[in-house]
């Protein structure tokens, strides 16, 4: 293989897990490493380097990253020279007990550390090369990430987070909140534009947290709506508590934001809301829905919630139920509560059996399925713009795309209804999770 101090050729291989902000950030990574020279591999058996770029927001997830990395073990041991390289969120929580079952990783690299990536990777030695500083000012912003679809992009508009729930680990891993000044997201989606990309996505932790000098986040949306060739806008995840009047109008008046959004509540028990530490009572959230639905009538919404958290009791969660049926979401993230190190709650312990945590999963999908289906359902007969976007993964021969509201509709394909063209579609039929239909006159 290639010598690593002169990756000249060298290819790379890179693998990603977890959110939105991590596929961003690996398009990053591309970018930095094709800079230093590296070339991309198709197949991890084709590389030089593996580089997997992780996720720490459940143990499952870290879980699943160890049984990666032993079968990496194997491709290693036939091939010593092979690198791989640990990236993102999980090499930042735990390194060392990472390198203590993993010690044959060569780099361990935080979110904040992927600019010195070349030179980790261009090290010799016995030890992993290990770079996890936060770096408070690090925002990428001069590095426009490779994107892959030609038809959706997602755009970092700021990183880290400040919230600090109490169970949750990211403010740890991705450090303190930081905006992207808008000059650069703008130049940034300028270029998607000019690519052919129709729908832009902003990325962060807390996205509606942005603030650059004067800017807040929906001056942001209505500087980004003004970009010629973008004709949807769509973000995520947004904080209940920083839902301002600012950005509801400008969700409500400019016709490019997409009326979706992810509202994550957690859980409907204001007890738990308050040992959660997420800043608002349940009566907050619910006068926050009806203010957002009499702005913006169309909205579709959906949101995370936890069960199990510690302390939860049968009461707390009937009351997640009650709010899941009173908001009546489109759609739902359900996860049971996994302890993290380093977080607030991490010392509280874990109250709510792994059987129970289980049970109390199953009924919120079943509550969210009906939901979802009856909502689906409610738009049989409707006609929707939809941004097609490639081969429906179900149905020979057919084509999907998103609604305004985020949802999949699935059609039989025509000549014109080409990947970035906008449809119309008539909704024929419905599951909880697509809506099927045929294509309308435009
Ligand atoms: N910043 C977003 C917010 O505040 O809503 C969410 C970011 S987090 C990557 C996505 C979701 O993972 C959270 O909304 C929460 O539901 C879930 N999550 C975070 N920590 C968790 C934990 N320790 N156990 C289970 N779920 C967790
Ligand atoms: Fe985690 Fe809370 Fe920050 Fe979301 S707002 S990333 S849940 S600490």
């Amino acid at each position: 293989m290639s010598n690593l101090s002169n990756p000249e050729g060298a290819r790379v291989y890179l693998e990603t897990y977890g959110c939105q902000m991590n596929i961003a950030d690996s398009q990053t990574v591309a970018v930095v490493l094709r800079r230093a020279g590296y070339a991309r591999a198709e197949s991890p058996e084709d590389a030089d380097v593996i580089l997997l770029n992780t996720c720490a927001i459940r143990e499952h997830a870290e879980e699943r990253v160890l049984g990666r990395l032993s079968d990496l073990a194997r491709l290693k041991q036939r091939r010593p020279a092979l690198k791989l390289g640990l990236l993102g969120c999980m090499a930042q929580h735990n390194r060392a007990a990472l390198i203590d079952k993993a010690p044959w990783v060569d780099v361990v690299a935080g979110p904040d550390s992927y600019r010195r990536l070349p030179e980790l990777l261009g090290r010799e030695g016995f030890d992993p090369a290990v770079d996890v500083r936060l770096d408070r000012a690090e925002t990428y912003a001069d590095i426009p990430p490779e994107h892959d679809s030609a038809v959706r992009a997602y755009v970092t508009v700021m990183r880290g987070c400040d919230k600090f729930c109490a169970f949750c680990v990211v403010p740890y891993v991705r450090g303190r909140e930081r905006s992207i000044p808008p000059n650069d997201i703008l130049r940034e989606v300028r270029e998607l534009a000019a690519d052919g990309v129709r729908e832009v996505v902003l990325l962060g932790q807390t996205v509606n947290a942005y603030r650059c000098a004067e800017v807040d986040f929906g001056g942001l949306l209505r500087l980004i709506a003004q970009i010629d060739g973008i004709e949807r806008i769509r973000f995520t995840s947004p904080h209940p508590s920083d839902m301002s009047d600012s950005l509801i109008e400008a969700m409500a008046s400019e016709p490019k934001v997409q009326p979706y959004l992810h509202l994550p509540v957690q859980s409907g028990s204001d007890r738990m809301l308050a040992a959660m530490d997420r800043g608002y009572t349940v009566e907050q959230y619910l006068r926050l829905v009806e203010r957002l639905r009499a702005a913006i009538p169309e909205l579709a919404l959906s949101t995370d919630i936890i069960v199990g958290f510690h302390g939860e009791e049968e009461s707390d969660f009937d009351a997640t139920l009650a709010l899941m049926r009173a908001v009546r979401y489109d759609h739902a993230f359900t996860f049971k509560y996994s302890v993290r190190e380093h977080t607030r709650a991490f010392k509280l312990g874990d109250s709510v059996s792994e059987d129970e945590k289980s049970r109390r999963l199953s009924a919120v999908i079943a509550l969210q399925e009906q939901i979802s289906l009856a909502r689906n359902r409610a738009t049989i007969g409707r006609e929707f713009p939809v941004l097609v976007e490639g081969a429906a993964r179900r149905g020979e021969g057919k084509l999907a795309g998103k609604t305004p509201q985020f949802k999949t509709a699935v059609f039989g394909a025509q000549e014109d209804a080409r990947p970035g063209a906008m449809v119309r579609v008539r909704v024929e039929s419905a599951t909880a999770h697509s809506l099927i239909g045929t294509l309308a006159a435009t």
